[in-house]
């Protein structure tokens, strides 16, 4: 079986990797307060009482730490966090702090009560990691300044403040780092109800008309994740006017996901790629990530982050201490036979 790969990878990544214009169409779909904020109903439970304790005790949201797949809405929640505590937020990245310097300005700037939000925190050095143990811990920045026996270590204080942390890669944030933060949540893949609520409000805010069926085809197809639907309600907007059509239709979903290469579980080429390597060059499985990736000709923090995560969640993809193995459902899913071998997962 041959399956013909088509780029999805650079649009499913961070950020980053949108184009300034898309970049400016995401900053509008972003809901701004909690209540606007789909789904994770666990999570916003637990921050509404962190929220009403800090507020009443007059001090900065403890920091907090969010983790879950690209997508999912973390920068988002940072966001609706610095809002809901009448606080300003200072955006970056864990590679865009290249020096500890750099941290430090960044958490001098900061005034009393606003939020310093890291994404890819995993992705700091360990040089800058250490400046902020003290920043969370004290309020303070234990700088050294000079060099050799002249050196002299000094201690600035720093104004009350939070750091929300986001990686994709919680297992990658180190032990001390991870420990210092008070919250730590998990943001979970987004249901088929919720799709469809984040489905329809793009909808709304982009106006575009679409068929209810039509909108659970793409609320279906959007990989459990909002990101993904909002970039499906573009892609169906932009072919449908194309076609000087005024209403999208169930036809114009799935002519628009056959030509991206997505079925209607949102698994693309890619996707299927995986799983067909696995079978086909390794038996089945177990396979290290490294070999995967090499056969693939892909980045393994690609397969790791981006990836895998769904196919684990839908059942595709188990991960076994030896390496990835391909499920029951993978064989089916690619209309192939499973070998019936003892001790087969
Ligand atoms: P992450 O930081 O986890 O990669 P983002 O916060 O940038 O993800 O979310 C991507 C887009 O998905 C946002 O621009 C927003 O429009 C949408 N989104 C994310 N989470 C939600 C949600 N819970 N409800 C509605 N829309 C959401």
């Amino acid at each position: 079986m041959t399956i013909k790969r088509t780029q999805r990878k650079d649009e499913m990544l961070e950020k980053q990797a949108l184009p300034e214009e898309a970049k400016e169409v995401e900053e509008t779909l972003r809901p701004l307060c909690l209540a606007d904020y789909v789904g994770q109903s666990d999570l916003k439970q637990h921050l509404l009482i962190y929220l009403q304790a800090a507020k009443k005790r007059n001090e900065p949201l403890g920091h907090t730490i969010l983790h879950g797949p690209p997508g999912l809405g973390k920068t988002t929640l940072a966001y609706i966090l610095a809002k809901e505590m009448n606080a300003q937020i200072r955006v970056t990245s864990g590679p865009a702090i290249e020096k500890p310097g750099d941290l430090a300005s960044l958490l001098t700037n900061l005034q009393a009560g606003d939020i310093l939000f890291i994404d890819e925190i995993h992705r700091l050095r360990p040089a800058i990691e250490e400046v902020l143990y003290s920043a969370m811990e004290d309020y303070a920045l234990d700088l050294v300044i000079g060099k050799g026996p002249s050196a002299r270590s000094m201690r600035i204080d720093l104004q009350p403040f939070t750091l929300i942390g986001a990686t994709t890669k919680a297992g990658a944030v180190s032990m001390p780092l991870r420990d210092r933060f008070i919250h730590n949540f998990k943001l979970a893949f987004y249901t088929a109800p919720e799709l469809q609520k984040i489905v329809s409000r793009t909808s709304r805010i982009l106006s575009v008309n679409i068929e209810p069926s039509a909108a659970d085809l793409l609320a279906r197809a959007s990989r459990s994740t909002p990101r993904i639907a909002n970039r499906l309600v573009r892609s169906v907007r932009d072919f449908a006017q194309v076609n000087n059509e005024d209403l999208v239709t169930m036809p114009r979903v799935k002519a628009t996901l056959t030509s991206l290469g997505i079925d209607d579980r949102g698994l693309d080429t890619t996707d299927r790629l995986i799983l067909l390597a696995i079978i086909e060059k390794f038996s089945g499985g177990p396979v290290g990530l490294g070999a995967l990736a090499a056969t693939l000709s892909d980045e393994q923090e690609t397969l790791e982050d981006v990836y895998e995560p769904y196919l684990l969640q839908c059942g595709y993809l188990q991960r076994t201490p030896k390496g990835r193995v391909a499920t029951k459902m993978a064989y089916e899913l690619l209309g192939m036979e499973q070998p019936s071998v003892q001790g087969m997962f």
